[in-house]
Parts: structure tokens; sequence; C-alpha cells
């Protein structure tokens, strides 16, 4: 981040009890690459905060542009491999370069040598050890368990929290762990490889209602709710209702505002809503003003035990069965002026742009699942099951199908994470955002989800098919990519809309 002053600011994290900052061999050899006495030694300022669950721990570092001079010597190496993921850290500098036309925005792009799109910043690869190790020894016992009894393990969810991970993006002083999207992106995938349930709980959470309060709240709802979903209460998007789904703005749940302007009265109902179960804290679009149509939606904050607010029945499902998704009812349930997001009348802004980042994550969760079912399936095949004297993995008939998998789980990262980049960029086509990246990344993830997890069964034949292992649960779970945050058609339409706006005379 540039800053007003033109200095350069830079995070450094490190993993698992620092030795840093007091003998650190970065603070040591920092001040000899200020070769230029012009240049002042690089102020470095340990985070106030403490180390954050995740153990991963933050040092700032400011440093004065001619340190970023091409021709600067910096003999230190430290600092070189903190220089270079600036153009993922803080690629605003690189979407800049890429959009302006001007010869020294170029150079100033040229001068790194782009990574491959999978690349993770060093927050987001220590992020991404954590939750794996997380994972595997927290979740892992427990899936088969909850998908059996339909219903979320309270623990994890509480173990959720003191990871961090149901606050990733939100900032510190609201008591989260303050990192970017990419490393919310990550975390989802590597609980998807595991759980696709759990993954959608931290996704939703995040992705989406954080993200509103963090986008369009005003301070006082940032104040109050953002600590309590960094750390207690679990989180609901209320978009869907039983007549509005892929046209989620016919929706009919009415918002009326009481006459003194102190209050607003919400009727209506809410289908398939995700945490719904498990959560306090909802995020409920309803029409203020019918006459206008969808210009009418406006989004409330409601909290669970509001009278006249009730979570009805759980349905049960073909997968994701652990995710609780619920019908909710709304009867003349009053809420304080204060807990409208935003603006009147501009609900369905917020809706179109935070699903768009939504479906980043639900690409994220679909190329997790993929991975998952991949490697459960060829950890057997290469490994355990023999036929005709040969490990069945061995026979090429198995493996060009296995190298064909891989091949597209490649494919779908790709587009998930050139989605996350572009995201955090801004976008590369003006006007366009990330829509068109986000809608191809979930519509093509949740195919290869879909054929993945499906073959995984196959190649291990009636051992895949039984409820033993998990091959069976992520082909279950894999379908529902196709149809929640936009189905795979709308997710189809979106793009073959854009496509024409840029090519139709
Ligand atoms: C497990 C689960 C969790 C969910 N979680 C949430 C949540 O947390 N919050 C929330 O608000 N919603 C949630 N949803 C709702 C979800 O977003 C909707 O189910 C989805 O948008 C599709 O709506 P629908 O089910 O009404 O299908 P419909 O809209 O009725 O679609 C039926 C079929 O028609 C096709 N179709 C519809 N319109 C078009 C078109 N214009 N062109 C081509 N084909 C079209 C669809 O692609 C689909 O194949 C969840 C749903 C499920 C199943």
């Amino acid at each position: 981040m540039i800053s007003a002053r033109g200095w350069v600011h830079f995070s450094i994290t490190w993993h698992l009890r620092p030795r840093l900052p007091s003998a650190s061999p970065f603070l040591c050899s920092a001040s000899p690459c200020s070769h230029d006495s012009r240049i002042p030694t690089p102020v470095i300022q340990p985070s106030a905060a403490p180390s954050s669950p995740l153990h991963i721990s933050t040092l700032t570092l400011d440093l004065h542009p001619p340190f970023l001079h091409p021709q600067q010597p910096h003999k230190m190496s430290t600092l070189r491999h903190v220089l270079r993921p600036v153009p993922r850290l803080r690629p605003t500098t690189v979407a800049a370069a890429r959009l302006t036309p001007s010869i020294s925005a170029r150079r100033n792009y040229t001068e790194f040598t782009p990574s491959p799109i999978f690349a993770l910043t060093e927050t987001e690869e220590l992020l991404k050890e954590s939750v794996a190790r997380f994972a595997n020894d927290a979740i892992l016992p427990k899936v088969r368990e909850m998908d059996e009894a339909e219903q979320m393990d309270k623990g994890i969810v509480s173990q959720l929290f003191e990871q961090g991970l149901m606050g990733v993006e939100i900032p510190e002083k609201y008591g989260g762990s303050e990192m970017n999207f990419g490393a919310c992106i990550v975390a989802i995938e590597e609980l998807a490889r595991v759980d696709p349930s759990v993954s959608v709980l931290v996704d939703v959470h995040n992705t989406l209602v954080n993200t509103v309060f963090k986008t369009y709240g005003s301070e006082a709802l940032k104040s109050k709710y953002l600590p309590r979903l960094a750390t207690e209460s679990v989180g609901s998007f209320c978009l869907s209702e039983p007549a509005s789904g892929s046209d989620a703005f016919a929706l009919k749940t009415r918002a009326t505002k009481s006459q003194s302007g102190g209050s607003y009265t919400i009727s209506g109902q809410k289908m398939w809503i995700t945490n719904a179960a498990e959560a306090d804290i909802f995020i409920v679009f309803a029409n203020l003003a019918p006459e206008r149509g969808y210009k009418g939606i406006s989004a409330f904050v409601l909290e669970k035990g509001m009278p006249g607010f009730s979570i009805a029945k759980k349905e049960k499902k073909l997968g994701i069965r652990a995710s609780s998704t619920c019908m909710l009812t709304f009867d003349d349930v009053e809420v304080p002026a204060e807990n409208l997001i935003g603006k009147e009348g501009e609900g369905y802004k917020y809706a179109i742009s935070i699903l768009n980042e939504g479906r980043i994550g639900i690409a994220a969760q679909m190329t997790g699942l993929a991975l998952g079912a991949f490697e459960t399936a060829i950890k057997y095949v290469w490994n355990e099951r023999r036929q005709f004297g040969q490990l069945v993995g061995d026979f090429q008939g198995m493996q060009f199908q296995i190298a064909q998998a891989r091949t597209e789980i490649e494919a779908a990262r790709a587009l998930l994470y050139n989605a996350v980049r572009t995201k955090e960029t801004g976008g590369v086509r003006a006007g366009e955002g990330f829509v068109r990246e986000a809608a191809m990344a979930k519509l093509y993830a949740s195919q290869v989800a879909g054929k993945v997890s499906g073959l995984a069964i196959e190649w291990q034949g009636g051992m895949g098919f039984v409820r033993e292992g998990l091959s069976e649960k992520f082909w279950r779970d894999s379908k529902i990519g196709a149809i929640y945050e936009g189905t795979s058609n709308i997710q189809l339409q979106t793009i073959a809309k854009l496509l024409q706006q840029e090519y139709k005379k």
C-alpha cells in the first residue's frame, strides 16, 4: 500500500512462536541495504496486536520508494524475499500497470517475473498449512458422523472461531485475523478437501456475511457485529425464498418503515438458508418499496430471538448434510432503524456484488472437494488394491483417467486463483470487475467436482460406493456446486452476456 507520504507499506508474517523482532536477522540486515544515504533506514514496527489464534504474527515495514527502484542494490536476501511477493500482496500496483498505458507503468509491471497463478503469498501459504492440519486432526474424525447425523458438531464450530477462521478478513481492531481475500479462499479450499459442509459454513460466514458488514455496514454496525462474527456468532445470508430462487429479486418479503422512522417491520419467509441452525446474526433482504421493483430491496440485520422471527424446518438433503439449510419466517419482526445496512433501496446492489465474491468461495469449495475426492481415490488405487496381480492404478486405462482428472482439477484451480487475483486487483476489463472470472471459476469448478468425485467412486469399485469411506459423500456433496449462489445456467447466462457485450456489434 502506498501511503500519502509516498512510503510503501509491507506486511511480513511468520509462523508459530516467532523469535522476531528483538533479534531478528531481518532487522539486523535491514540497514546495510541503504547504500544511498538519502534513503532512510526502514522503519520496522511489531504489530501492536497479539498473535492471532492462527499463530501468524504480523510485522509492518515501511520502505521509502527508492527501495523499490529496479537499480537499487539491496543485497539482503530476506528483503528480496519479502519484496518478491509484492505484486500479489499489493496487487493494485499490478492492476494499475496493466490498465495504464504509460511506459513507466508497464516497466514497473515487467520488473517482476509473473508467478504461476496458484502461487500463494507467505501468509496464504502458512494459513494453508495450518488449516490443512486442523482439518485433518479435528474435522476428519467427525466427518462421517456429522453427515449421518445431518448435524454440524458444535465443538468444530467453536474451534473454527478459535482458529480465527470465522473472521479471516475482519480487521484486527474488530477482533478478526485481518488477512486478504486470497487467504479466505485458501481456507475454504483446504476445509473442503476434508469436509465440504464445514467449508460452506466458513464460506458463507466470511465471503457473504462478514463482507456485507465490512463493505456496506455503518461504523455502528461494524463495531457491534464484526467482533461477534469474528469470535462467537455464526452468520447467515438470507436472499432466496420459496418463490424466488434464480429470479432472486422477485422476493416477496416486505419491510415497512415506522412513522417515526425509528424502526422497520419485516414480514415474509426465506428458504434454503445456510447456517441458519447455528446462526445468531442474519442478513435479510426485504422489499421496502415494492412499487419500485427490485430498486425497493433493502438489507437488514436480524438477530435470533427477535420477537416474530422463527427458524423453521431444516431441510433433509442429498449432500452437505452437516451444513444446516433452513426455512425462516418473519412475522412482523421489528428491527431498529440502525439495523438497515447501507441505504434504503440499495440492497439489490449489495446482493449482486457480494454474491460475485461468494461465487469464488463456492469455486474454492468445489475445487477443494475435487482434490479431496481425487486424493482419497488415488491413495487406494496406487497403494492398496491389486487385481490381475498388480495395483489397479497401474493399468493404463486407469492412469489416463487419473491424469485427465488431475489436469481438469488444475484447470479449475487456475480459474479459481485467477478470479481471486482479479478480484484483489480490481479487474482487468474496465467496468466489469471480476464478474466473468468468478462465474467461470464457479461454473467449471462445480463441473470438475461432479466429474472427478464420480470417477473417484468408480476407481475404487465397490469400496467407493459404500459409506465406509468418504468418496460417495464427496460425490453427493458436489451436486450443490451447480445450484447455490447462482445455478450453472445462471453462470452461463452471465458469461454469455459479458461476451456479447464484448463481441456483438
Ligand atoms: C443447500 C442449499 C443452500 C442454500 N443456501 C442459501 C443461502 O444461504 N442463502 C440464500 O439466499 N439462498 C441459498 N440457497 C438458495 C440457492 O441460491 C437457490 O437454490 C438457487 O439460486 C436456485 O434457485 P432455485 O432452487 O429456486 O431454482 P430455480 O431458480 O427454480 O431453477 C430451477 C432450474 O431452472 C433453471 N433456470 C432458472 N432460471 C433460468 C434462466 N433464466 N435461464 C436458464 N435456466 C434457468 C436453473 O438453472 C435450474 O436448473 C441455497 C440452496 C440450497 C439447495
